[in-house]
């Protein structure tokens, strides 16, 4: 039987990094070894379940780049939807036949007695659990209470004895049925729990291979005893590995970033959250860990992902995101950052084929520096470039100190003198002057670039001046929100400023 797999996502809020990373090694493990990947939605949880979350969940699955087989759009197994399948009658007939078996009973136990009972077991020691109280009413009097109105809800009823289930990843897992308390399969508001609709939709859906978080490993003997009573074989099971925050708590919002959105917002490219999460709790074998797409599903392999949990790391997403951008067409990137320098009101908001272009080549220089687009308004080039600032000199004793020096200002006024004034600086002519200036004051290495980075940038450091040259003439041309001052305009403000009294 070939391989069926699903992500069954609950539309209660955006996509958080662990979920993604199951979505991930399903996807991935469907891919390699050829199947169907399912996508349903749990949407039971009828306060909280919002279809803004559903569409949210979609796009962003989409964005990473996964792909799926069945889901809301299209399926023969459907509908995929919880909600809609609630209203087919789907558990209604599923329940009905463990009615019938005799393995369900209604329960009168009111939250308070619940909760009552959960702090007795708390203070004996024992996990909490149902302790039974209403299994042995009798059926005629249970019927009269319901017919009376009083609020009910349905539990499995768990057999003695014992179990064991395989995990993929954990082993034989053994468990003693005395621990596991009678869950609920209907909720007194007509609809079914997670524990039992999971149960009848993976049996609809015929999937063969649940792979989720290890949260569910404690929810899995009941939904194995749910398959035998409802007379089905259960899938294969993989129980993943927790994704853990830098101080190996379960991560949450207190580590900051923790959902995709997010992720997206700062400017990843999917294809390095895609290759970052598919590292959490799996590792390729004797290559290299940043992979295509293509290659992480070549080289995937469930039976490799280990137990110990995987540690969100910021800066190995960092790393793994500027392996993608460095190998990335400059011309994508372009498109990706322009909103970034857009929204900070760097470009203006109609940009035409020439500020395009101008961030294309920007994005030449900086996607070796960089892990994510956000970074593009705030890097030292941007600064350079567009905000150009040489009152910024006066506040910078070192930079001044630097300049007062006699043969600092001699390549400066040299330099601006020598400046084409009337055509735009091109990379050859830079190259040319810089050596007729360094042969007129004798300065050399240093001596005299750094005094003409100052100058053209009114900063101490930064990218190589070849690049930046190119990038500061062409922005002096283009229609901006601030004006940008060119070369020649810069040297002779410089200039004029070590004339003055600096
Ligand atoms: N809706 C459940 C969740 O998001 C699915 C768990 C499962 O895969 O069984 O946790």
């Amino acid at each position: 039987m070939s391989v069926r797999t699903r992500f069954a996502p609950s539309p209660t809020g955006y996509l958080h990094v662990g979920n993604v990373r199951t979505a991930i090694f399903n996807w991935l493990h469907t891919r390699h070894v050829g199947g169907a990947f399912v996508l349903r939605i749990e949407d039971t949880d009828r306060d909280r379940s919002q279809k803004e979350f559903e569409d949210a969940i979609l796009r962003e699955l989409k964005w990473l780049g996964l792909d799926w087989d069945e889901g809301v759009e299209e399926g023969e197994h459907g509908p995929y939807r919880q909600s809609e399948r609630h209203q087919q009658g789907i558990y209604r007939r599923a329940l009905e036949r463990l009615r019938e078996q005799g393995d369900v009973y209604p329960c009168f136990c009111s939250p308070d007695r619940l909760s009552a009972d959960r702090e007795a077991d708390r203070r004996a020691g024992r996990p909490p659990r149902y302790a039974g109280r209403c299994r042995a009413i009798p059926r005629r009097q249970a019927e009269q209470r319901m017919a009376a109105g009083e609020s009910t809800v349905l539990r499995f009823r768990v057999p003695e004895g014992s179990m064991v289930f395989e995990d993929l990843i954990r082993g034989s897992i053994h468990v003693e049925l005395e621990q596991v308390g009678d869950p609920v399969v209907l909720r007194s508001d007509g609809w079914p729990t997670y524990n039992f609709a999971v149960v009848v939709d993976d049996i609809g859906m015929a999937i063969t291979d649940v792979i989720r978080g290890e949260d569910h490993i404690s929810n899995t003997p009941r939904q194995v005893l749910l398959y035998r009573a409802l007379r089905a074989a259960p899938p294969r099971f993989a129980h993943l590995p927790l994704v853990l925050g830098a101080d190996h708590a379960p991560l949450s919002k207190r580590h900051g970033d923790t959902s995709l959105r997010q992720y997206a917002a700062h400017g990843y490219l999917p294809e390095a959250i895609l290759n970052y999460l598919a590292l959490l709790g799996w590792a390729p074998h004797d290559h290299g860990e940043v992979l295509s797409r293509e290659e992480l599903v070549a080289r995937f392999d469930l039976r490799k992902v280990g137990k110990s949990a995987g540690v969100f790391d910021r800066a190995k997403l960092d790393w793994v995101g500027n392996q993608h951008l460095r190998h990335s067409a400059s011309a994508r990137l372009a498109e990706l950052a322009l909103p970034f320098l857009q929204s900070c009101g760097d470009l203006p908001p109609e940009a035409t084929p020439f500020h395009r272009a101008w961030v294309e080549r920007l994005m030449d220089l900086l996607k070796e520096s960089i892990s994510h687009l956000s970074q593009v308004p705030e890097s030292d080039a941007v600064r350079m470039v567009l905000h150009f600032d040489l009152e910024s000199l006066r506040r910078d004793p070192d930079l001044q100190a630097d300049l007062r020096e006699a043969s600092s200002r001699e390549v400066i006024q040299n330099f601006a003198k020598l400046l084409p004034g009337d055509r735009p600086l091109d990379v050859e002519t830079f190259r040319r002057i810089s050596q007729e200036t360094g042969k007129k004051t004798g300065a050399k290495g240093r001596g005299l670039y750094h005094p003409i980075r100052v100058a053209l940038t009114a900063c101490g450091s930064g990218p190589e001046l070849v690049r930046l040259v190119p990038l500061i003439e062409e922005a002096a041309g283009l229609d901006l929100p601030h004006r940008v001052p060119g070369c020649a305009e810069r040297a002779a403000l410089a200039a004029r400023l070590l004339g003055g009294d600096l």
